[in-house]
């Protein structure tokens, strides 16, 4: 038959902070009891167990049906405790009407009320108050303004705020496809608002454009079905930015071209981006001008826009930063450029030759009355992409010899190419 438990109140205050709990408490009884294996237990006696990591158990009997030697088989029965008290200073707000509850939360601002706290009911969170790290909790006295004044609903988490600055529901803005509130300057940067006014979209694009007078950047947001870009820079990189009154180059010079290649791509590197954008290649201006104007320029005639830009910088008194970076990426591109010129004045002559060629050949060929018309148009010595780029050279006709140059099913030029050696195209301008 087993025998009535010993029922017991133990004072756990000497085990401080590490109870973890009912478990962590049995724990502390079961590694202390053999202390008092052997001892004879009443109603009433109370001791103190030492742990072996030094803390301390004190236990009280708070009834035993006799007198009990204590051995490995006595059943003991814990009924109460007497635990650290809380650890939370008093909420002062129901201080102040009598009630004692804890106070969970401190006010920030309240450093001359050290040692109150705030209850759940008493804290005042704002929305966005509960961080990773820390919990922004203000009593009611110190509640956060607005700058407007207004009493503030929410921290804003956003670049310009940085959780420090709270704002009214007046100026919260809230992104539909979004969850998280804005003060409206930083809302503005994350989701700036397209130039183009009816447009909803948002616009992370800034256009490129500089003013010359003043040499800073239009900085227009647009969004991107908005933006224009000059794809100057090549097909795998992204071209220059330009929102719609900056989008049109018909407006402007072919040197006034040149200066916003020149001077977008500075503001590029000054904003950080060095290696990734050399100044474009004469082809490049070449092409964009040719689109606009539909008409063909000579990489030595591009050239000269680009060193008149230089020597416009360098008639400026007082240049800025913008000027000097235009200036250095000049003075290191006019080697690539020099380059680009020599090379094309090569292939210039080498589609002069072909064409004296060709002409050789269709005398020969017996379409003599083709020779005073014919016209080279370009010589394009990459025109067949692949591992070894194959050449084009390419002729104008006036349109009723056009049949006959071509050949039934094309076996007419299918011959003058193979005797030149290069493939014959007509040119078919736009
Ligand atoms: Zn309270
Ligand atoms: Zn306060
Ligand atoms: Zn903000
Ligand atoms: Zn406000
Ligand atoms: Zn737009
Ligand atoms: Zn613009």
């Amino acid at each position: 038959m087993k025998t009535a438990s010993v029922e017991l109140h133990l004072d756990v205050r000497g085990l401080r902070k590490r109870t973890g709990g009912p478990q962590d408490i049995l724990d502390a009884w079961n590694s202390s009891v053999a202390q008092i294996f052997g001892r004879t237990l009443h109603t009433g006696d109370s001791a103190d167990l030492l742990l072996p990591d030094h803390r301390k158990l004190s236990y009280f009997v708070i009834s035993t049906p006799a007198p009990v030697v204590v051995t490995d088989q006595t059943d003991f029965s814990i009924y109460s405790l007497t635990e650290v008290p809380n650890a939370y200073p008093p909420c002062r707000y129901c201080a102040r009407v009598d009630q004692r509850r804890a106070g969970f939360f401190k006010c920030d601002q309240c450093k001359e009320e050290r040692g109150t706290g705030l209850c759940f009911d008493h804290v005042r969170l704002l929305r966005n108050a509960i961080r990773k790290s820390k919990v922004i909790a203000t009593c009611e006295e110190h509640l956060p303004k607005c700058e407007c004044n207004e009493r503030a609903e929410f921290w804003c988490l956003g670049p310009g705020c940085g959780g420090r600055v709270a704002w009214c529901s007046r100026h919260q803005m809230q992104h539909p496809t979004s969850r998280e509130v804005y003060c409206s300057k930083c809302y503005q940067q994350i989701y700036p608002a397209c130039a183009v006014g009816s447009c909803n979209e948002v616009a992370h694009n800034r256009c490129e454009h500089v003013d010359p007078a003043v040499g800073e950047p239009c900085g227009r947001s647009v969004c991107n079905i908005h933006v224009t870009r000059w794809q100057v820079f090549g097909y795998e990189k992204i071209g220059l930015a330009r929102c719609q009154q900056h989008r049109g180059i018909r407006a402007l010079s072919d040197l006034e071209v040149a200066w916003q290649l020149v001077a977008g791509t500075a503001l590029r590197h000054l904003r950080g981006a060095q290696n990734k954008y050399n100044l474009p290649t004469l082809p490049s201006l070449k092409n964009i001008l040719l689109k606009a104007r539909r008409q063909k320029y000579s990489a030595r005639s591009v050239l000269v826009f680009f060193l008149t830009v230089e020597d416009q910088l360098k008639q400026i008194r007082q240049a800025s930063s913008l000027h000097r970076k235009m200036q250095d990426l000049i003075t290191r591109a006019r080697p690539r450029w020099k380059e680009q010129v020599e090379t094309e004045e090569k292939e210039i002559n080498e589609g002069m030759l072909l064409m004296e060629r060709l002409k050789a050949i269709l005398a020969q060929s017996g379409m003599s009355d083709f020779i005073s018309v014919i016209e080279l148009s370009d010589y394009r010595p990459r025109f067949f992409k692949g591992p070894t780029p194959r050449p084009a050279l390419f002729v104008r006709l006036p349109q009723h010899l056009v049949p006959r140059f071509i050949g039934k099913d094309g076996v007419k030029i299918k011959g003058l190419s193979q005797r030149l050696g290069v493939e014959v195209k007509i040119e078919r301008l736009a």
